[in-house]
């Protein structure tokens, strides 16, 4: 076993063999707009037609994912969008978990979420929501999430967090940050605001922007010379689903006629195309070192391992603050295999 192998088993904390087998992370994009125009994000909202995904489509996906419930870790009802655009979205995260699926999340940026929506993903049964809020100034809030107010997602945050307390509700909330050049003061505010309006059992997550696959001119906040030799965890870890079907290479693949495109879940089962040629094809290049033949991929720093705040973020409890990432992490995984 080479040590790239062991490299992704360990960032993955499981065999290779078992993560070949099926997705243990799975995002579906429901309806494939957002109402934000961020400045950290490479989507080309403008030049899509819009999308909503069939219940025919969504009913088949969760089918096969209740038939790997054992297996799947988490599932996110977020992909290149914002979910709480579809207006079906609670009924879609209780149809998950209604079919066994141990962790239905999303991330959002708050800016729909009103109290009967919250009200709704909360009676869901959702286990997690992640809230994009990149800054507690509202002038710098403005210039990253371009397009939302400030006062209202603040407003819509500390609502969620006292509705969910009132009902009892499970869903922890992931209050997270994308750490850039306009907000590299604010790490700290961040963790006293949690401490103040949030509850115990919910998270402040900072993470580095990345450049999309050198989609993006950001300012690297991080050393990345080395990034081609390392290959990329997605690959064996998350499945994208976009709202026609396309199943994406990650994230960062967000345009319509891709090149990268692994297969169409409303022609193949996800478990075909996880095995499929394509994505076996670009899994063995990053293993033989060659990431950089996919354009994509070439410099691509969004599953960096050498980012500065640790493998992939920082996590706080808002009850324990400083915990460090790696425990809070273990925490994490552990729950997640539960
Ligand atoms: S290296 Fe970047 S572009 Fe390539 S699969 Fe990973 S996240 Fe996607």
């Amino acid at each position: 076993m080479g040590p790239k192998v062991i490299y992704i088993q360990k960032q993955l904390e499981e065999k290779i063999e078992n993560l070949e087998l099926f997705p243990k992370y799975i995002n579906i994009e429901t309806r494939n707009t957002c109402n934000a125009r961020c400045s950290m994000c490479a989507i080309d909202f403008d030049n899509r037609p819009l999308i909503t995904m069939k219940q025919e489509l969504f009913n088949k996906i969760v089918k096969e994912i209740s038939e790997w419930k054992d297996h799947v870790r988490l599932v996110n009802l977020y992909f290149d969008n914002e979910p709480l655009l579809d207006r079906k979205l609670h009924l879609r995260i209780k149809e998950l978990k209604d079919a066994g699926t141990k962790r239905v999340v999303i991330a959002t940026n708050a800016s729909a979420l009103n109290q009967v929506r919250s009200k709704e993903l909360i009676l869901s049964g959702l286990d997690e929501i992640f809230i994009g809020l990149d800054s507690l100034k509202k002038s710098v809030y403005e210039k990253i999430r371009v397009r939302l107010k400030f006062e209202k997602v603040i407003n819509n945050i500390i609502n969620f967090n006292i509705i969910r307390n009132k009902l009892k509700g499970k869903t922890r909330i992931r209050l997270q940050m994308i750490y850039q050049e306009e907000n590299s003061s604010e790490v700290n505010d961040f963790k006293k605001w949690g401490k103040k309006y949030l509850s115990p059992n919910d998270l402040i997550v900072a993470h580095k922007v990345h450049n999309w696959g050198r989609q993006l001119d950001i300012k690297n906040l991080t050393t990345d010379k080395f990034i081609n030799s390392i290959p990329c965890t997605a690959i064996w870890s998350n499945l994208q689903i976009h709202a026609d079907g396309r199943v994406a290479l990650c994230s960062n693949d967000t345009k319509m006629k891709s090149k990268h495109t692994l297969g169409y879940a409303n022609k193949s089962s996800l478990a075909e195309i996880w095995n499929g040629f394509p994505l076996k094809k670009i899994r063995e290049r990053h293993l033989k070192g060659e990431r950089s033949g996919y354009p994509l991929c070439d410099g691509c720093t969004t599953w960096r391992p050498n980012n500065n705040f640790s493998k992939f973020g920082v996590y706080w409890s808002v009850q324990k603050n400083n915990k460090s990432f790696y425990s809070m992490k273990q925490k994490i995984l552990y729950e997640l295999k539960k």
